[in-house]
């Protein structure tokens, strides 16, 4: 017995009518998605996107980060990426927090010191969203026939509004 058993279980039964072996690593919609860790998020069914369709690439924030470049650039090039997605959302706490107020809380939880940790928070999310979606524009190896949107997910209503 360990604490991943469900889970291996679930695959077990995954696996049982597995039909998407052999299928390639490209993405089938041409999309890419930068977007938040919140399990509130379903990034591919909220896009009415399926298995194999879209490169996901997920952080604290959901922000353009040096190592979300490198994977839109592979996308770009090497994954038939065409559009990519920014997309943070409503109640972030790395939008709702200061870093100080997630490292009092995560060293309360650790019982001990978490001044240390650094925590990217977000003081301004549309002002971030911007600057992630204009990082990405403005990408050498990003070129401009590739539509690059900033988009804010609610999710509360699960509706997806275009802010950039
Ligand atoms: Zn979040």
């Amino acid at each position: 017995m360990t604490e991943f058993d469900d889970l291996l279980e679930a695959n077990r039964a995954f696996a049982a009518d597995f039909s998407l072996g052999g299928f390639d690593g490209v993405a089938h919609a041409g999309v890419a998605i930068v977007t938040c860790m919140d399990s509130r998020i379903d990034p591919l069914r909220m896009l009415g996107l399926r298995h194999g369709d879209a490169k996901i690439f997920r952080n604290p924030g959901g922000r353009v980060t040096d190592q979300a470049l490198e994977a839109l650039v592979l996308g770009v090039h090497l994954l038939g990426v065409t559009r990519v997605l920014v997309i943070p959302h409503t109640r972030c706490a790395m939008a709702a927090s200061t870093e100080d107020e997630l490292r009092e809380r995560v060293g309360a939880s650790a019982g001990q010191d978490a001044s240390w940790q650094h925590f990217h928070v977000i003081a301004d999310q549309r002002a971030a969203l911007a600057d992630d979606v204009a990082r990405v524009r403005a990408h050498p190896l990003v070129p401009d026939t590739v539509a690059v949107g900033g988009f804010l997910y609610d999710v509360d209503t699960g509706l997806l509004s275009q802010e950039v």
